[in-house]
């Protein structure tokens, strides 16, 4: 069952492979046209070697029904080499996954596939923010961000439509952040290593120890999210006094909250002041359109921009 390197008609049509290689669950996925697959499959993220193999096996039935594979993009939970001129590149780092510490996905994935094609491996969120930008709420949008709030705060900018990478990955969950606990007689900050940061204050862990409870148990009317919109806000003030984004979209699973995307849209006005001349701020502040989709589908834009 050797993959055949015939080129096939793919010219016209080059398939892409992408794969959102999440912590808890790999999604693999061929299609022609990022934004609508044409195979997809999903599995949990087990070892190393047998995450690899089902992945390997997935893509060699797609390239017996649809030719050969041109390009391929990654989108992987991190911490990870993403640097292409690191002689370390395309592992994960130093994480209590079991196996996956040092594990070389990118390698791993061209000795299995057999096949020379360029492979794109970049963090999750920003395939992510790819993804929103030339298929979703950020289209055609040149300066984006995108936070994701979840059980830790990311973020990932296209600058002029480019990946920012830096030195480091942005740490945005990180960045300093005022105390606006003590408005609600509250003083929890769960990061480790800060006395005050977005993380620590906003992240879902940081909810589920103020209030006692998980965030999906918190009713919606709960003084909780008006906490919550005030923190995201300040985190969408600071990143738009540092850096002037056409929008910014607030992803992950704490940003589903139902109506905690307007509580942060009024916070943001009140904090702002009035300082700024932005888009109204339903354009500016906004969820993403493609919800789960926005992995897989910039993992296959990410395959995409390789060609
Ligand atoms: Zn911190």
């Amino acid at each position: 069952m050797e993959t055949e390197e015939t080129m096939q008609d793919s010219k016209e049509t080059p398939l892409l492979a992408g794969i959102e290689a999440g912590g808890t669950k790999y999604v693999c996925a061929v299609a022609t046209d990022p934004a609508e697959p044409l195979l997809e499959t999903r599995f949990p993220t087990g070892e190393p070697q047998e995450t690899i193999e089902h992945a390997v096996a997935f893509f060699r039935d797609a390239t017996e029904r649809y030719g050969p594979i041109r390009s391929m993009g990654i989108g992987t939970f991190g911490p990870a080499d993403i640097q292409p001129m690191s002689p370390g590149y395309g592992s994960i780092l130093t994480t209590p996954k079991r196996g996956w510490a040092g594990f070389n996905v990118v390698n791993a994935l061209r000795d299995g596939l057999g096949l020379p094609v360029p492979i794109a491996f970049d963090t999750d969120v920003n395939a992510a923010v790819v993804g929103e930008a030339e298929y979703g709420a950020a289209k055609n949008h040149r300066f984006v961000a995108y936070i994701t709030i979840g059980t830790g705060i990311g973020a990932a900018f296209l600058h002029d439509g480019q990946i920012v990478h830096g030195r480091m990955h942005p740490e945005v969950g990180h960045m300093v952040m005022p105390d606006f606990d003590s408005a609600y007689g509250k003083a929890t900050n769960v990061c480790p290593f800060h006395d005050s940061c977005f993380e620590g204050r906003a992240a879902g862990p940081a909810i589920e120890a103020r209030w006692e409870m998980p965030g999906n148990d918190i009713p919606d009317d709960h003084d909780a999210w008006e906490l919550q919109a005030t923190y995201l806000a300040a985190g969408c003030i600071n990143l738009t006094a540092v850096w002037s984004p056409d929008m910014i979209i607030l992803g992950g699973g704490v940003s589903q909250k139902a109506g905690l995307l307007d509580r942060v849209r009024r916070q943001f006005e009140k904090q702002a002041g009035d300082y700024w001349s932005l888009p109204p701020l339903e354009i500016y502040l906004q969820t993403p359109t493609l919800d789960q989709r926005a992995g897989i589908v910039g993992s296959l834009a990410l395959a995409h921009r390789l060609l």
